[in-house]
């Protein structure tokens, strides 16, 4: 089946909100130095469906960055360059148990990033579009970001600006990756093309579209263009249902049963396929970097509108 009504869908949005709104648990997180500075009390919802439809409640129209959630955008964009096998190979598809940044879950897989959803496969990833300049590599990244978005999403230079300046965890991994011949281009030009993608300003209801252009099999339903292939949107989110939400993964497929995203400025992305994109914000974080009510908001979405893809009623 598909979505209830527009009136329906349209109200439960505004039930997320406010169910969510009560909880102000977690902390904003503060290892990149301008996302500190941030309004922890930002609470932003939204729907896409595949037919075009936008719903919003909240602060869904205020910017924010990308941060992790961008990985699942660029590798959808390499895998369409690349093609399943070759990206499966190079950078995996397989949860790591541990959290976004580690360096032992390199260690332990012989020099694998192991999936493009944490940092090592993220850098992996983003050094795999095809570019002949780190210039051109992060011209298309924000080229097809922006196509998944429907809009023109910019750089918040003063979030890049402070990651760039305090990433030294990032460029570890980036050089690791390098020794053990897991990155063919100069890996600290990657790390800090990987640092603008993540610095990238969307809004709860852009990441609603951008979802709803996954779960449309790859074409933007608001702008009509086709940004990847239906395989490559499948193959996203398939490896979005097992790392998307990194050590915690697990808990949010048994919670939420539908593929997602997280991004430490506290926004998630969450998709049903065929139906249509959940996007939130909130900036306030559990231990593994998570948005508390981005993931409550998320759970009530997907119970109330029918979505988890495990529930045959
Ligand atoms: N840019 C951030 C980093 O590399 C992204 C992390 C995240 O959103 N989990 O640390």
């Amino acid at each position: 089946g598909s979505l209830p009504g527009w009136e329906a869908v349209e109200r439960l949005v505004l039930d997320a909100h406010r169910d969510a709104l009560a909880v102000s648990d977690g902390v904003v997180a503060d290892y990149i130095p301008r996302l500190a500075q941030v309004d922890p009390e930002l609470f932003g919802v939204s729907v896409a469906e595949v037919d075009g439809a936008v719903h919003t409640a909240g602060d869904a129209h205020v910017a924010f960055s990308i941060q992790s959630i961008s990985k699942a955008f660029v590798y959808a964009l390499v895998c369409e360059e690349l093609g399943h096998t070759a990206v499966r190979e190079r950078v995996g598809v397989n949860n790591t148990g541990l959290a976004f940044n580690s360096v032992v879950a390199i260690e332990l897989n012989g020099g694998h990033p192991m999936n493009p959803m944490v940092n090592a496969g993220a850098i992996a990833t983003t050094a795999l579009v095809p570019a002949a300049s780190p210039e051109e590599r992060w011209g298309r990244i924000q080229d097809g970001l922006s196509a998944f978005a429907g809009r023109r999403l910019e750089l918040d230079g003063e979030v890049y600006t402070s990651e760039a300046d305090t990433n030294q965890r990032n460029r570890a991994i980036g050089t690791l990756l390098e020794a053990y011949g897991r990155i063919d281009t100069d890996p600290l030009a990657a790390v800090d093309v990987y640092t603008r993608q993540c610095s990238l300003l969307v809004t709860a209801a852009d990441l609603a579209v951008m979802g709803a252009t996954l779960a449309d099999g790859g074409v933007n339903p608001v702008t009509g263009d086709r940004v990847v292939s239906a395989s490559v949107a499948r193959d996203t989110l398939a490896v979005l249902a097992s790392t998307g939400l990194y050590e915690r993964s697990g808990e949010w497929l048994f919670e939420i049963g539908l593929p997602g995203k997280s991004g430490v400025a506290g926004g998630i992305v969450t998709v049903s396929p065929g139906k249509g994109g959940i996007g939130v914000f909130s900036p306030r974080l559990d231990s593994a970097g998570n948005s508390v009510r981005g993931q409550r908001a998320t759970r009530y979405l997907s119970r109330a509108l029918g979505l988890d893809v495990f529930a045959s009623e």
